[in-house]
């Protein structure tokens, strides 16, 4: 019997992860992570609970991976920490796991560098990549053959006729292996709700490059750092108009970096500056590429638009490009970012006014044309919230489908296929497990640690209370602390933690004070500092801003 457990990207948008299990015999396609909303201070990165494969890592065959986004690859370290099995994955999403592994000190993992075309004999199953368009290169569909019959995996995709790096999808793969006879199609939902076809990234070129050229002052591009094609056409276009090129922000910088080893970003001579040498060039010359699309805090963009960068900041004329989309939940913020830069003096185009960004995920038709090739047994949409499984489950049905082969299943389900027929659902443990950016440790890890650490050291609650409006102080900031004498008799420390708040909250700018995650943060090391300067042990600190 074959089982198809999802723990992740099912319902949930991000952290896709899913489980091949023939008798007892395990394959992992893929192990996503997904961003944390604003509200979980402290929270850097979400994956998936492995719990259901804990005790069985001895039966853990391989994982295989479609490509190198974060939602794919993002929880692959923390995966191979507690499940050092063989990984197979392009070169490219070699590189980026490569990096990551050596990141989290992780050594000691079999790696096969997945070959597009070539079968992998991986426990049971055989595994082929086809290579398909999407927004970071290399990316492959799955054909993953198992004694109960052959499943194609789509992975992300779109259909895009002249990708930017001349890579095509391997239209007549997908057609032969449904000519073969496939069981059941898990295909990829995120665009299911838009018509026609998606459009292709040379029209981001065309658009890019209007804007290279009328260029008189200095030009800012934020974009996804994966999606290498659109760095490596920047560079060609900047090359050929004269212009010279910074990266700005640490994930842009890495892959590159990446990019370069691997051979998929070439990087035209005399091209290249470091953000230093920005101010030394006309700004009409100069473009900086920078990460941070969501605007998240701290980001390289953020601290752009902030003044918090020592050598890049908005200045009247300067344009900001937002080649991305805006992820669901981040509005805000990214509002408040083109606000800012409005009020530097720049101007800001989105993929709203402008062709300045187009998906990675194919649209409707591209979705019929994958189902008409390999006419599945069974449809299994994937990849999606709720909402968008429908809607591909409903697409499949308006195709013709039977409705009894059409499966919309969801994260902590498993689906069970025996001799070519679907075979029944049964619940899978699932969940997610956040970790601590800055020591990558699960959340619960933290918890001890934090226990040892208040009773070690006790704790320190300064409480600031501002006005939204105005962003001013209501009242003088309050400190209360259990279990840390530093604090107390009268040597003058408290008084002094107070007046550094209130310092603080007088230099700020606005929309920092607005940006509650920014603002605790700042008010955390406000306090550290203070303590350090009085020769004090650190407590474990706990912000808490209160807006009226
Ligand atoms: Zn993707
Ligand atoms: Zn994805």
């Amino acid at each position: 019997m074959l089982k198809v457990s999802f723990l992740g990207g099912l319902g949930d948008f991000g952290k896709n992860m899913t489980v091949y299990e023939q008798d007892g015999h395990i394959l992992v396609v893929d192990c996503g992570s997904m961003f944390p909303e604003a509200d979980n201070p402290g929270i850097d990165l979400i994956i998936p609970d492995f719990t259901c494969l804990r005790d069985r890592v001895d039966r853990i065959a391989g994982l295989v991976l479609t490509h190198g986004h974060e939602d794919h690859i993002g929880a692959v370290p923390f995966f191979l920490r507690d499940f050092p099995v063989p990984v197979f994955a392009t070169p490219l999403t070699m590189g980026f796991i490569e990096k990551k592994l050596s990141e989290l000190g992780v050594n000691n993992i079999e790696k096969t560098v997945l070959e597009a075309g070539r079968s992998y004999r991986i426990g049971p199953f055989v595994v082929e990549g086809i290579p398909v368009t999407h927004s970071v290169p290399d990316a492959v569909s799955l054909i993953i053959d198992t004694p109960e019959g052959r499943v194609l995996h789509t992975g992300d995709f779109k259909l895009d006729q002249s990708p930017l790096d001349g890579r095509l999808t391997h239209y007549h793969r997908f057609h032969e292996s449904g000519r073969d006879g496939v069981m059941a199609l898990l295909i990829d939902s995120t665009n299911v709700e838009v018509e026609g076809m998606v459009g292709s990234e040379s029209r981001v070129r065309k658009t890019l490059e209007r804007y290279i050229t009328a260029q008189r002052s200095k030009l800012f591009i934020t974009l996804f750092s994966t999606n290498l094609m659109r760095l490596q056409t920047i560079f060609d276009l900047a090359s050929r108009h004269g212009r010279k090129v910074a990266l700005f922000g640490r994930s842009l910088v890495q892959n590159a970096k990446v990019g370069v080893d691997v051979g998929y970003l070439r990087i035209p001579k005399d091209t290249q500056i470091t953000p230093e040498e920005v101010p030394r060039h006309p700004r009409g010359n100069v473009i900086v590429l920078t990460s941070g699309s969501q605007a998240e805090p701290f980001s390289a963009l953020n601290r752009v638009a902030f003044d918090e960068s020592k050598h890049l900041f908005i200045e009247e004329g300067d344009l900001l490009i937002l080649s991305s989309r805006i992820i669901p939940g981040n509005e805000k913020r990214v509002a408040r970012l083109i606000n800012q830069v409005y009020r530097k003096g720049g101007e800001v185009i989105t993929a709203r006014e402008d062709r300045v960004h187009v998906s990675g995920h194919g649209a409707q038709e591209e979705i019929r044309l994958i189902a008409s090739w390999v006419q599945p047994e069974y449809y299994i949409p994937v990849h999606g919230e709720y909402r968008q499984l429908k809607g591909n489950a409903q697409l499949a049905c308006d195709m013709g489908f039977a409705k009894d082969k059409v499966i919309v299943s969801g994260t902590g389900e498993a689906l069970k296929f025996e001799k070519g027929a679907f075979a029944g659902r049964e619940e899978v443990p699932a969940g997610s497990v956040l970790i601590d950016g800055d020591t990558s440790d699960s959340v619960d890890r933290l918890v001890v640690r934090d226990r040892r650490h208040l009773s070690n050291d006790g704790i320190v609650v300064p409480i600031v209370v501002i006005n939204r409006q105005s962003t001013r102080m209501e009242s003088e900031p309050e400190i209360i602390s259990r279990g840390y004498p530093y604090l107390d008799g009268g040597n003058g420390t408290a008084d002094e933690v107070r007046k550094d708040l209130a310092a603080l909250l007088r230099t700020l700018p606005a929309e920092e004070i607005r940006d509650s995650s920014i603002l605790k943060a700042k008010v955390k090391s406000t306090v550290k500092k203070t303590l350090k300067r009085n020769e004090a042990k650190i407590p474990l600190i706990i912000p808490v801003v209160i807006e009226i």
